[in-house]
């Protein structure tokens, strides 16, 4: 929001520099020949350059939007990129993500937005938290989906992991690498953790046991 107001304090001082070039200000006789054009492309270019951001996540924002409601298979689903700003009014500032069936909606916590483009920049080789941002991505479309339980949602979304990479275009050996990478190094070592970690975690989500949902696209497959 604040990138938003800046760009456009900037746009209304360029308008305002050229405008009165060719018109005269209020009480004044004449247009002021001293408003410079180049002045007012100068302004004009601080304005796009602030309003870059907020338009890049704003974009990004819809695309996901878009694959979540592929993912969730609900039409509802919307995803919305935490700011720092919006993390203030965010009651669940400590979760990395969190979804609400009844609305849809769906909260990537800042800077995790950031992470999941980079993941999709650079797939082959995605650092720790890129890693965890696909997965964070699928884990809220789960909830979405309808699954309230975080152990069954994390193995749904982690079944899913090469199907959600592969939205982004991600191509489908890369997408079930990181997903067993993930699967392997990062899901299996939740179980030794403590309470809060474990909730996340179920022996049955492995190939063949309970969990498995056998999907033809999974990650075991
Ligand atoms: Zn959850």
């Amino acid at each position: 929001m604040l990138w938003w107001i800046a760009s456009a304090f900037f746009a209304w001082l360029a308008f305002r520099e050229v405008y009165y070039r060719y018109v005269p200000r209020p009480g004044y006789p004449l247009p002021n020949p001293e408003s410079s054009i180049a002045y007012g492309v100068v302004l004009a270019l601080v304005s796009l350059a602030l309003a870059y951001t907020p338009i890049r996540y704003w974009l990004f924002e819809r695309s996901l939007t878009q694959k979540a409601r592929v993912l969730s298979e609900n039409t509802i689903a919307h995803v919305h990129c935490n700011t720092i700003a919006d993390t203030f009014f965010d009651r669940n500032v400590f979760a990395v993500g969190h979804a609400q069936f009844e609305t849809g909606r769906i909260v990537l916590q800042y800077p995790w937005c950031a992470r999941l483009m980079e993941h999709i920049r650079r797939p082959e080789r995605p650092t720790d938290e890129q890693l965890f941002a696909m997965q964070i991505f699928a884990h809220e479309a789960m909830h979405i989906r309808g699954e309230r339980d975080e152990a069954k949602t994390e193995c749904q979304a982690l079944q899913r992991f090469a199907r959600a990479s592969a939205l982004f275009g991600i191509p489908d050996d890369v997408g079930k690498a990181n997903g067993l990478n993930y699967y392997n190094n990062y899901y299996q070592s939740r179980a030794q953790h403590g309470e809060m970690s474990s909730q996340y975690y179920s022996a049955e989500c492995a190939p063949g046991k309970a969990l498995d949902e056998r999907l033809p696209d999974s990650i075991w497959r």
